[in-house]
């Protein structure tokens, strides 16, 4: 298993989704546009917001599982499973880089 190229990966990643989530933030809570008067339009615009919130929340969850994969790769932790010490799996770890747990423990 290429361990520099994942963490290489990782770290594109965690910029990626961290400038991502400033985005977002400052949409949330940052609004240039006044808000509408049309109620219409404000319930859309509720909507919206909530939306993107719940990105927000997704991102931050996928970032802290980055970061902690970053730690457990410079730990030297990156293929073992954090629940029960087995090796996660090349497959597994190909297709969720940022996963801490085998498909036992996960499922
Ligand atoms: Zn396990």
């Amino acid at each position: 298993m290429d361990l520099d190229a994942i963490k290489t990966e990782l770290l594109g990643k965690k910029e990626e989704l961290e400038s991502r989530l400033e985005r977002t933030h400052k949409h949330i809570f940052q609004k240039d546009e006044p808000v509408s008067a049309n109620f219409n339009e404000q319930v859309k615009q509720t909507e919206n917001d909530e939306l993107v919130m719940a990105l927000e929340v997704d991102g931050l969850q996928e970032l802290a599982q980055i970061k902690s994969a970053l730690q457990r790769l410079e730990a030297g932790e990156y293929a073992q499973c954090a629940h029960c010490g087995e090796d996660i799996g090349e497959e597994r770890l190909m297709a969720i880089p940022y996963t801490d747990s085998c498909i036992r423990c996960a499922s």
